[in-house]
């Protein structure tokens, strides 16, 4: 038998994305050791590959565009946007810290804020962009950590946790490499695994109203749900997992072999959906998880075929690393993409891609038809949905292309409960000695924070203020430091 790999450290961390570094940084501010432990190869989990937008109040870039916010407006809009199943408690921590204890925090480790975007649900622009999106901030996350004194151990996959009388008192996992055991022994764990969206079973276990229909699976690698196993093994309490947060605009990953994986793209201007019907249902503007997501849902059978033409396809973007080298959009595999996806129809003229999509020919082509002649009477708006058409152009650059769409789960708005020092509760909402949970895993923070609608930026912002929250309290609870305080913004 293979001899066991054993670490001591005061504070142990699972997953080295936005949760997992920033606990590490806040634990190693208090003095306290950290080892965070990561099963892929390289650190950065979903929040490296994010788009990085992070929800932030009052910020900087919102007074140089004139913007006034404040938490109140920002908490009217996140629980109206969420509903009643939103933690209101935590939305309000998070609101009230998001300046100082993350904006002008980040800023401190050398993250750049660029610009702001708007998103569906919000009154003002807060949506707030770092420069390099996902790959900046985190990278300068993982940095800031490692800068600290943090040690990172990739490839070590861990699976359970140790217990003695009733507390937690570490980890047990194995090398992803070479498969030999590992043992860890801490004060205190802090778990960041993130969701569980890359693992379709358990979404299906969680939304069983989809298991007859064709669903995808899209969150980083490592989001397999295996926090969310062994923190319910050890007592710890889930709630809200059927709130899944799917978006529409994803096509089956046709290099997959399952073909469960999807990918996203944007960046298609004026482009529409029809049904198998060969109708549009839905204003394409309106893409949100809280807007577009139904209308697919509602449809039969439950896709949509994404139209667009040569030029709109010419900025086109896909989520995913494949498809990019740093920066730069690698425009030859998009190509690949369009031309190889059994996903994806290609024709050179409108007929004959319904022809391919099986649908409704002449449906078809008069959708088509009204869409194009909106465009052409330069309409603000097309009649049947109101989608504005600004950016919209006739249907007139062939090769046309169909490419098909399949609801996507992409981000876990339930979890691990919490407390507000991100303490894992058991069912009797106890704190479990020496356990944190924080990000995604927690359902962002505390378990609910979004409800069943996410305003955007509410999934990194929170995952990684929580894991300074959590990084904080770890630490205490080992003798080091006051626990998180940070600086409210109160108005
Ligand atoms: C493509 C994409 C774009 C997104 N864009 C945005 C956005 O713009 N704004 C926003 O708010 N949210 C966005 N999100 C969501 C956001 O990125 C996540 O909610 C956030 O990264 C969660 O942070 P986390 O640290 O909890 O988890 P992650 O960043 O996923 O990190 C978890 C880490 O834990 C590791 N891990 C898991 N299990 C184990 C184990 N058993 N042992 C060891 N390691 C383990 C994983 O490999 C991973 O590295 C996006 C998500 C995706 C997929």
């Amino acid at each position: 038998m293979a001899a066991v790999k054993q670490y001591q450290t005061d504070i142990a961390i699972v997953g080295t994305g936005g949760a997992g570094m920033a606990a590490g940084i806040e634990a190693r501010h208090a003095g306290a050791r950290a080892v965070a432990f990561e099963m892929d190869a390289e650190p950065g989990g979903a929040a490296i590959t994010s788009g990085g937008g992070c929800l932030i109040v009052g910020s900087p870039l919102q007074q140089d565009s004139r913007i006034h916010d404040t938490p109140d407006l920002a908490f009217g809009d996140w629980i109206a946007w969420g509903g009643a199943s939103t933690d209101a408690v935590w939305a309000r921590y998070y609101i009230e810290h998001s300046l100082h204890d993350l904006y002008h925090w980040a800023e401190g480790l050398g993250v750049k804020w660029a610009d702001l975007k708007f998103q569906e649900g919000n009154s003002v622009l807060r949506w707030t962009r770092p420069q390099r999106s996902g790959l900046g901030l985190t990278t300068q996350l993982i940095e800031g950590f490692r800068a600290t004194g943090g040690e990172i151990v990739a490839q070590t996959e861990i699976t359970g946790l140790l217990r003695e009388n009733g507390r937690v008192v570490g980890l047990q996992g194995r090398s992803a490499k070479t498969g030999e055991p590992v043992e860890v022994r801490s004060k205190a764990v802090v778990v960041a695994t993130g969701g569980f969206n890359s693992n379709l079973k358990m979404v299906l276990e969680y939304t069983p109203a989809l298991r007859n229909q064709k669903v995808l699976v899209g969150s980083g690698r490592g989001s397999v749900g295996s926090g969310h196993k062994f923190i319910a093994q050890a007592g710890g309490s889930l709630t809200h997992m059927d709130h899944i947060w799917f978006y529409v605009y994803a096509t089956p990953d046709y290099r997959d072999p399952a073909q469960h994986r999807g990918l996203v793209f944007r960046q298609v201007p004026g482009y529409i959906w029809v049904n198998q019907q060969g109708r549009r249902f839905h204003n394409e503007a309106l893409s949100g998880g809280r807007s577009a997501t139904p209308a697919l849902l509602a449809q039969n059978p439950c896709h949509a075929w994404a139209i667009m033409d040569t030029a709109m396809t010419e900025t086109m973007e896909i989520a995913d690393p494949h498809y990019r080298d740093g920066d730069k959009v690698v425009r030859s595999r998009i190509m690949e993409l369009l031309n190889n996806s059994p996903f994806i129809r290609k024709s050179e003229n409108l007929s004959q891609l319904a022809q391919k999509m099986g649908v409704d020919i002449a449906a078809f082509l008069s959708t088509v038809e009204r869409y194009n002649s909106a465009c052409e009477q330069r309409l603000d708006k097309e009649t049947e949905f109101g989608k504005p058409l600004k950016a919209s152009k006739p249907f007139d650059t062939p090769p046309y292309y169909a490419v098909q769409l399949f609801p996507l789960a992409r981000k876990n708005f339930g979890g691990v409960k919490t407390d507000l020092q991100c303490r894992v509760l058991d069912r009797q909402f106890q704190p479990i000695g020496g356990l944190y949970a924080a990000g995604e895993v927690a359902g962002m923070a505390g378990g609910h924070i979004n409800g069943r609608a996410g305003l955007e930026g509410t999934m990194l912002g929170p995952s990684i203020f929580s894991g300074r929250v959590a990084g904080g309290w770890a630490a205490h609870a080992a003798g080091y430091g006051p626990g998180f305080a940070g600086k409210p913004n109160r108005n």
